[in-house]
């Protein structure tokens, strides 16, 4: 119904009769007019039993992250990494932050430096070939997360012994409950001290690390197929993705995708009518 904006910040009325004040004297703008304030609510963090504890960003401890999850060509590439304390500042000087916010080209070069600094980290790589046998055997992306996370918080821990860190910080892409499933299923049972919180690699430089280690895996990973199949592959699962599916389909047949590609994704279908 009616917006402005004043010295104290922004009024906006809306039909229903509630009129929001914003900025940052709110309080004293509403005041004015004589409101009754009701604040809005801090928002609640998520926590459950799996959060981390505020100590653990600034302690030696293991992060784990993935990529290519969302891209139809490519693999799905999951990095855990430990940081200890002495070397957190150093890798946050380096630009070390969440590999989403930074350029394919930077987050190339950053991984070099992790690994210069003789960061211990471990990596799988789920090619696409295996990735969709899983599928088609049930597993959802969810159970193959759950289980390379799993492997290579395994390794880490494994390089890194007897040292031990005061915990590991996965960047959660479940429920903790349904991780603790995934790994049921598979007669496995989590790690001590492993702990969950959603865009933890903007809490901590592990999960950070871990992030730019997948997400460079990926996208080497990406080059390397893109010269195997002859075609550009493009990463996401926007149309050129599409696009790119029907010119392989075109060159090498159907088959050719399943070395290549997520073909549970709906660019599988969507690709046909390209053809
Ligand atoms: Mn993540």
């Amino acid at each position: 119904m009616f917006a402005a904006r004043t010295d104290n910040g922004s009024i906006t009325a809306y039909k229903t009769g509630k009129v929001l004040f914003q900025g940052h004297s709110p309080d004293v703008e509403a005041k004015k007019w004589g409101a009754t304030v009701q604040k809005s609510k801090p928002k609640k963090e998520i926590t459950h039993e799996y959060s981390p504890p505020e100590s653990l960003f600034t302690s030696s401890h293991i992060g784990s992250d993935e990529a290519g999850t969302g891209d139809f060509f490519g693999p799905m590439t999951v990095a855990a990494a430990y940081v200890p304390e002495e070397k957190i500042s150093k890798l946050k000087e380096l630009g070390v932050r969440d590999s989403k916010n930074l350029k394919d080209d930077k987050i190339k070069v950053i991984a070099k430096e992790i690994i210069r600094l003789g960061i211990p980290y471990s990596l799988i790589v789920l090619h696409n070939k295996k990735y969709n046998r899983l599928q088609q055997n049930g597993w959802t992306q969810g159970k193959m997360k759950t289980i390379l996370h799993h492997q290579v918080i395994a390794k880490v821990s494994e390089k890194i012994a007897p040292e031990q860190p005061a915990g590991i910080l996965i960047d959660q892409f479940s429920e903790p409950s349904s991780y603790l499933r995934h790994l049921k299923s598979e007669t496995k049972e989590i790690q001590k001290n492993v702990y969950f919180i959603t865009k933890a690699e903007s809490y901590s430089i592990a999960v950070a690390a871990a992030s730019i280690i997948a997400r460079t895996s990926f996208l080497h990973q990406m080059d390397k197929l893109s010269e195997q199949t002859g075609v550009l592959l493009p990463k996401g699962a926007a149309k050129k993705v599409d696009q790119a599916a029907s010119n392989i389909i075109k060159k090498d047949g159907p088959e050719a995708l399943g070395t290549c590609a997520k073909t549970h994704f709906a660019n599988t279908k969507k690709a046909e009518a390209y053809l």
